[in-house]
């Protein structure tokens, strides 16, 4: 079961950062079908995202809440609803997130799960932190 079935708020006004390898994966996938310039959004600082499409991820089916590249989706996605808070310098459940209870995670796990986010953050987008 999909836990995020009926929500998609996460994909509302999305600011989910890309690396290259989401980029190349997401081309990979739907090949001619798309352009970059389509689902990327350039951000001054050199940083790209997702782009929003009526307010909400060009990915998502809005209709269906249903994001049409789930088994490509970007890495951030696949982390989320634990997300770094640069500012804290720790990892937390987003607070935007209604349903954190269900995805809540033994420490071990999250401690890992949240290596991972900090190793994609360095490495993956050059994110100091
Ligand atoms: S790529 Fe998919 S999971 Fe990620 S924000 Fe867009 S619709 Fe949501």
């Amino acid at each position: 079961m999909n836990l995020c079935e009926d929500c998609a708020l996460c994909c509302m006004d999305t600011e989910m950062p890309l690396s290259d390898k989401d980029i190349a994966l997401i081309l990979t996938f739907l090949k001619s079908e798309i352009k970059e310039e389509d689902f990327i959004e350039y951000k001054s600082e050199g940083l790209r995202q997702l782009k929003n499409k009526e307010g909400c991820c060009f990915f998502l089916d809005i209709k269906q809440k249903m994001c049409k590249i789930y088994d490509f989706r970007p890495t951030g996605c696949r982390f989320y609803p634990i997300v770094f808070d640069i500012e804290n310098r720790k990892c937390i459940y987003d607070k935007d997130c209604p349903r954190t209870k269900l995805f809540h995670l033994p420490n071990k796990a999250y401690n890992t799960l949240c290596n991972q986010i900090k190793k994609f953050l360095m490495n993956e987008l050059d994110v100091p932190i």
